[in-house]
């Protein structure tokens, strides 16, 4: 089996995939390859299928396929397999460290201290417990952070058309009964037709003034130039974002120079814990494709 890593894995995987034959990182080896691995970077596009006649199989390390055209990997006959399991914790991580960070201005407080400064008067706290924390979508991400936003004391609803009950999760029917009620609102829906833009001025119209929005789904999921207009409003408190409409942003994009903003460089999955839970289930994955 010829394997192209073509983004960026745990440096043990390579040593891991020796058995199932020849893992490479070239990727002007495509042609070659008859599996590649991705994470976020790679665009499997229906042309990059072209210039992979061999392919038969595509891994995405991760949870989000909007990188890969699978209506085109169908077509030609290339399955393609996810991990979505591995991420959650890893995910929902992150989200609790930009909660707490984004309002207790962590960063602001560490810079500040760095130029010599003593702001202990300028710099209040708030704190998460009794507050509301709306999920937007609850899935196994969206589970992760409950189930951690609930040791801090506070009060968790969502909304996610696709589930009847949640365990840990006051679930509403409608997104607007969410928007109404949350202090912080937390997104955990993949990208689609129906959640692109989702969060724009008119969403944000009906939310409180100065909530606390946290993305770690999907860029794309947030109008950015409303979301710029906003932050300078002060409609929205403050924004935790660690998801772009490309990666790396624009330079041009609105929420770079926006006010609050606290920025990630779409880390969600980066852990060292995860990167080693993708490569178990990529072994995982490749041990089932074998014996087909
Ligand atoms: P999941 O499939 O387990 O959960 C997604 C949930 O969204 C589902 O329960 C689904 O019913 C719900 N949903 C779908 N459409 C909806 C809508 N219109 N409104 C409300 N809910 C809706 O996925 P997950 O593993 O929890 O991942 C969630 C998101 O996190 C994905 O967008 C994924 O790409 C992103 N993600 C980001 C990172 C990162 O590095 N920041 C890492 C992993 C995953």
């Amino acid at each position: 089996m010829k394997i192209l890593i073509s983004d960026a894995f745990d440096p043990s995987l390579p040593g891991r995939l020796a058995s199932f034959g020849e893992a490479f990182d070239d990727k002007s080896r495509l042609a070659e390859a008859e599996v590649v691995l991705i994470r976020s970077k790679t665009k499997v596009t229906r042309e990059y299928l072209q210039d992979a006649p061999n392919l038969k199989l595509v891994i995405r390390g991760g949870v989000g396929l909007d990188n890969v055209d699978r209506a085109a990997c169908k077509e030609k006959g290339v399955e393609v397999r996810n991990t979505p399991q591995a991420s959650s914790v890893a995910v929902a991580e992150l989200v609790l460290t930009l909660m707490l960070s984004a309002v207790n201005r962590v960063v602001d407080a560490h810079n500040s201290m760095g130029e010599g400064k003593w702001l202990k008067k300028e710099l209040k706290r708030t704190e998460l417990m009794g507050k509301t924390l709306g999920l937007v979508g609850v899935g196994r991400i969206g589970t992760e952070v409950a189930l951690r936003a609930k040791a801090f004391g506070m009060k968790i609803t969502g909304y996610d058309p696709y589930l009847q009950h949640h365990d840990t999760v006051e679930l509403r029917d409608s997104l607007g009964a969410v928007l109404a009620d949350a202090d912080y609102l937390s997104l955990h829906t993949p990208l689609t037709d129906e959640t692109a833009g989702m969060i724009n001025r008119e969403t944000i119209s009906r939310m409180k003034n100065g909530v606390i929005i946290v993305n770690t789904a999907r860029g794309k999921l947030v109008s950015e130039e409303d979301m710029a207009g906003a932050l300078k409003e002060g409609k929205v408190r403050a924004l935790a974002t660690d998801v772009w409409y490309s990666d790396p942003p624009d330079p041009g994009s609105p929420l770079l120079t926006a006010p609050n903003v606290l920025m990630t460089p779409h880390i969600g999955a980066s852990t060292k814990e995860n990167l080693l839970r993708i490569g178990d289930v990529i072994v995982e994955i490749l041990s089932g494709w074998e014996k087909k």
